[in-house]
């Protein structure tokens, strides 16, 4: 019993000595660092197991959130680590300008054949890999404007994004993001974008559905794209759920619509499907939902199974053809040292496979049933607003009166509390503002989602208790 104690101790004590080289040395990301290591405790990590972080004092957490929405299949998954194992003793890294691999243009492969379609329109027949979401959306931004370019339509130089979008943190992709807690202090900095109305149904007014938000929205689209017409080059969106914005969901129509506009309007869409690809809203694609397919669709996280960086933008043969020529200049000439990474691709490849070989869609569908029921009781909670959900992705709303128009006062901190609360309880939820969520790996089974459930509802009645 000594002894045990004693280990304890010593675990204990290691962890804390983590800690505390940790905050001499690392400046994390997202994070007001003076908050530690009194406000915000840090937590070190010594490995994963499905969808369990183990701390280094033996502690284990269920990563409701994915570790920021990459993992999709547990942690230290052993096929996909296998895979990269694999590759890393075969070929770790090559040139992409000039030379080629084999998991590079398998995974070109098997992204292209499984993309979005949309019947009459020609499909996504090209690859461009970067390593990170940020990135990816830089190349599809540059993309956008520099085809414009070699047509000689020079004025096509604005982007179009929507409200309360976030599209990454570089200074391209923070220009077209919405979130003013990101992009405010850089706004000096930043290119011109515009914002159209988001089709967030949150917002929706006394007596709107979610189809009259989108459609409010769209009407909204339309006037800036008529009001800037031939000074646009592409409109770029988050389909179905905004997720930094608060994972708003949207009413698939809203997709449709924006579609057809930027078809009348000779303007490129960009789908930035970074967050929801890959099965988080239900289907492999958002887009899918509502059977439209961009001209540029931007993929990473969940890309790698949540192992390894990598980002993939999808192109239409008329965007690649545009680039074309015998002058170098009108080529893309966007490089990143690690594109194309054989280590990156050889995950991406194993992640596919585990979707065809373990049918996770179907799977998910029953997970996402799961989510729904045990999530169903909060509704009675007198300060949830709303719950919402789309497919593995389901968003507890809390609100000072039970009421979407009366939120916290942010000085109540009340998402930081919750954050707290739960990872006391062994569970990792990191609220966006005073909204919660749940966006787990696909294998999480019964069993810890009902830990989730009952750590969400005690979580809920803890923080809203003494407001
Ligand atoms: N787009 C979306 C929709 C995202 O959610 C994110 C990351 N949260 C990004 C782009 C940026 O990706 P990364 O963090 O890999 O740069």
């Amino acid at each position: 019993m000594t002894n045990l104690v004693h280990d304890a101790d010593m675990i204990a004590a290691s962890a804390d000595d983590w800690r505390e080289r940790d905050l001499a040395v690392l400046w994390h990301p997202c994070t007001q660092m003076r908050e530690h290591p009194n406000t915000l405790p840090l937590v070190p990590i010594e490995r994963g197991e499905g969808a369990w972080l183990i701390g280094r004092d033996g502690r284990r957490y269920l990563d409701a959130v994915s570790s920021w929405w990459t993992n999709l299949f547990g942690h230290a998954e052993p096929r996909i680590a296998r895979a990269i194992a694999n590759q890393a003793m075969q070929l770790e890294q090559v040139i992409l300008a000039g030379f080629s691999h084999a998991p590079a243009v398998e995974l070109a492969e098997q992204l292209l054949a499984i993309a979005p379609t949309q019947a009459g329109r020609e499909p996504l027949t090209k690859v461009f890999y970067a390593d990170n979401g940020s990135a990816g959306v830089e190349v599809a931004l540059k993309m956008a404007f520099h085809w414009f370019h070699n047509r000689g339509e020079i004025k096509r130089t604005k982007f179009i994004a929507l409200e309360n979008g976030y599209h990454g943190e570089t200074i391209g992709a923070l220009s077209v993001g919405d979130i003013p807690l990101y992009r405010r202090v850089y706004a000096p900095l930043l290119c011109e974008a515009m914002f159209a109305p988001s089709p967030d149904a949150y917002m929706a007014r006394p007596g709107e559905t979610a189809a009259d938000c989108a459609e409010r929205a769209a009407s909204g689209l339309e006037a800036m794209l008529q009001q800037h017409a031939g000074e646009v080059c592409a409109l770029i969106l988050e389909p179905l759920v905004q997720c930094a914005g608060g994972m708003r969901m949207h009413d698939p129509a809203y997709l449709r619509r924006a579609r057809a506009l930027c078809d009348t309007h000779g303007v490129f869409m960009i789908a930035d499907e970074i967050a929801v690809g890959f099965g988080r809203t239900g289907t492999l694609f958002a887009c899918e939902q509502a059977g439209v397919q961009p001209d540029l669709l931007c993929l990473s996280k969940g890309l790698t199974g949540g192992f390894l960086p990598l980002a993939a933008v999808l192109a239409t043969q008329a965007i690649y053809d545009g680039f074309l020529d015998d002058s170098r200049e009108r080529a893309f000439l966007h490089s990143h040292s690690y594109t194309g990474n054989p280590l990156a691709c050889a995950a991406a490849l194993a992640s596919l496979a585990i979707f065809r070989d373990d049918d996770v869609l179907a799977r998910n569908r029953v997970t996402a049933a799961r989510m729904a029921e045990l999530a169903a009781p909060f509704a009675a909670l007198p300060h949830v607003a709303e719950i919402r959900q789309t497919g593995m992705i389901l968003a507890i709303e809390l609100a000072r009166d039970g009421n979407r128009h009366t939120p916290f006062d942010p000085a109540l901190r009340i998402g930081l509390l919750a954050y707290r609360a739960a990872l006391e309880r062994g569970v990792v939820l990191r609220p966006l503002g005073d909204m919660l969520y749940w966006m787990p790996p696909y294998c999480i089974d019964n069993a810890q989602l009902q830990l989730l459930a009952q750590v969400t509802a005690e979580v809920i009645e803890e923080v809203t208790a003494c407001v």
